[in-house]
C-alpha cells in the first residue's frame, strides 16, 4: 500500500491509499474554498457529567446533493470535487464541516465550556459512487482498515485526542447526508459516555473476552465466524437487528490487530453485511462502529473492536413475522422530510453533539 499525503485548498489534509505502489499523486485543488470554519464549543452538562459539542455551523454542510454534484467523487470532466485526482482506491480527508477541529474559537463568558479540539475525517471506500461496502472486494476492506488503522494511530497521537471513533452510517434514516460510499473517523477530546459506561463495569476484568467466550460456546447466537473472527447477536441487544463481529484475540484497538486477523476481518464481515442485504431485498440501513476504543489513552480494556448494528426502519415490516423482533425504540422514515438531518446516530450514539445553539436545541438521541 502507498501513502500519499497532500493539501486541500483551504489547507485541510488529504491522504491517498493505493493498493498499488506506482501511482504517482501530483493532482491540485484549484477551487476557491472559503476557509475552514473555528473549531466548535465544548459545554459542560453537569447533570449528566458530560460535554456537549455546540457544531452549530454544520447546519450549513452539504445535504443530499444529487449524484452528478457528488462531492466525494473523483475530480473529472473539468468538475472539481473534493478528491483532485481522477480516480483514486481509498481516501482520507479532514471534514469540510467538522465537529472537532484544532481551529481557534471564541468562548462565551461565564459558562464552563473549552474548544472542541480534535479531529474530524471522511474515509471514502471506492471512487464509484453507487457501490456499496457490500459490494466491495475483501482485498479494498483491507485497504480501508489499512487506512483507518492508519489514521487511529495519528489522531491518538495529536494532543488532547482521548478517542478515536471510526464508524460508517448507510441510509438516510440514520442521518447520512451524502450516498456516497464512505465512512467517517471521530478524535473525541473525551472519552465516549457508552466507553465510559462500559469502562466504568468492566472494573478491569476482561468482559468483552468473557461475553465472547461464552457467546462461542453456546452457539446460539452465533452469525458466522472463521479462524480469528466470531459475528454474533448480543444477548441484550438494543437494536432490532444487532450484530456485533469481534475478533477471538483480546486486543486494545485495531492497530494491535495482526496481519492474519486483518485478511480475516474482510471475509467474514462482508459475509454477515450481504445476508443483511439479501433478508431486507433492500441495501440494509446501517450504523457500524469500529469501537476501537482505540486510541483511547491510557489504553484500557476496551469494548468490542469492531461491531455491527443494523437498526432496520420500515425494512422491518418486510421481514418475515417470524424473524420480526421488537424492542428499542426506533423511529423511521424511509422518505427523509427536506429538512437539516439530525446528527448522525453514530454520534448520538457515541457521545452527544448539537448542531443546533442551545437555546432552541431538540433532544434527538432515540
Ligand atoms: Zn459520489
Amino acid at each position: 500500500m502507498r501513502k500519499t499525503s497532500t493539501t486541500l485548498a483551504d489547507g485541510r489534509e488529504l491522504i491517498y491509499f493505493d493498493e498499488r505502489d506506482d501511482v504517482e499523486r501530483d493532482a491540485v485543488d484549484k477551487r476557491d474554498l472559503p476557509p475552514p470554519p473555528p473549531a466548535s464549543q465544548l459545554r459542560y452538562d453537569a447533570l449528566v457529567d458530560e460535554w456537549v459539542a455546540i457544531a452549530a455551523h454544520r447546519q450549513t454542510r452539504t445535504f443530499l446533493p444529487p449524484a452528478d454534484e457528488c462531492p466525494l467523487d473523483p475530480s473529472r470532466d473539468g468538475r472539481q470535487t473534493e478528491i483532485p485526482a481522477s480516480d483514486y482506491d481509498v481516501v482520507v480527508f479532514e471534514n469540510r464541516f467538522p465537529s472537532f477541529s484544532d481551529r481557534p474559537v471564541e468562548l462565551p463568558e461565564g459558562i464552563v465550556a473549552r474548544p472542541a479540539h480534535g479531529r474530524c475525517e471522511v474515509v471514502c471506500f471506492t471512487s464509484d459512487h453507487s457501490a456499496s461496502f457490500a459490494t466491495l472486494p475483501p482485498s479494498r476492506v483491507r485497504t480501508v482498515l489499512e487506512a483507518q488503522i492508519d489514521r487511529t494511530l495519528a489522531l491518538s497521537a495529536m494532543d488532547g485526542v482521548e478517542q478515536v471513533f471510526c464508524f460508517e452510517n448507510r441510509g438516510v434514516e440514520i442521518g447520512v447526508t451524502l450516498h456516497h460510499p464512505h465512512g467517517q473517523i471521530y478524535a473525541y477530546p473525551f472519552v465516549t459516555p457508552r466507553t465510559r459506561a462500559m469502562l466504568a463495569a468492566s472494573r478491569g476484568r476482561p468482559v468483552y473476552s468473557e461475553l465472547l467466550a461464552s457467546e462461542r460456546a453456546a452457539g446460539v447466537r452465533v452469525v458466522a465466524s472463521n479462524e480469528h473472527w466470531t459475528a454474533f447477536v448480543p444477548v441484550a441487544a438494543r437494536w432490532p437487528f444487532e450484530v456485533h463481529v469481534a475478533p477471538h484475540r483480546r486486543v486494545p484497538d485495531l492497530p494491535a490487530l495482526d496481519d492474519a486477523e486483518r485478511d480475516a476481518f474482510g471475509p467474514l464481515y462482508l459475509d454477515v453485511l450481504r445476508r443483511f442485504d439479501a433478508l431486507f431485498g433492500v441495501d440494509a440501513v446501517h450504523l457500524r462502529v469500529a469501537s476501537g476504543p482505540g486510541a483511547q489513552r491510557p489504553r484500557r480494556e476496551p469494548p468490542a473492536p469492531a461491531a455491527l448494528q443494523h437498526p432496520p426502519g420500515r425494512q422491518q415490516a418486510e421481514v418475515p413475522g417470524r424473524l420480526r423482533v421488537r424492542h428499542g425504540r426506533i423511529h423511521q422514515r424511509r422518505r427523509p422530510r427536506r429538512r437539516r438531518p439530525p446528527p448522525a446516530r453514530s454520534r448520538v450514539t457515541a457521545g452527544i453533539l448539537s448542531h443546533t445553539a442551545p437555546r432552541f436545541r431538540t433532544w434527538i438521541c432515540a
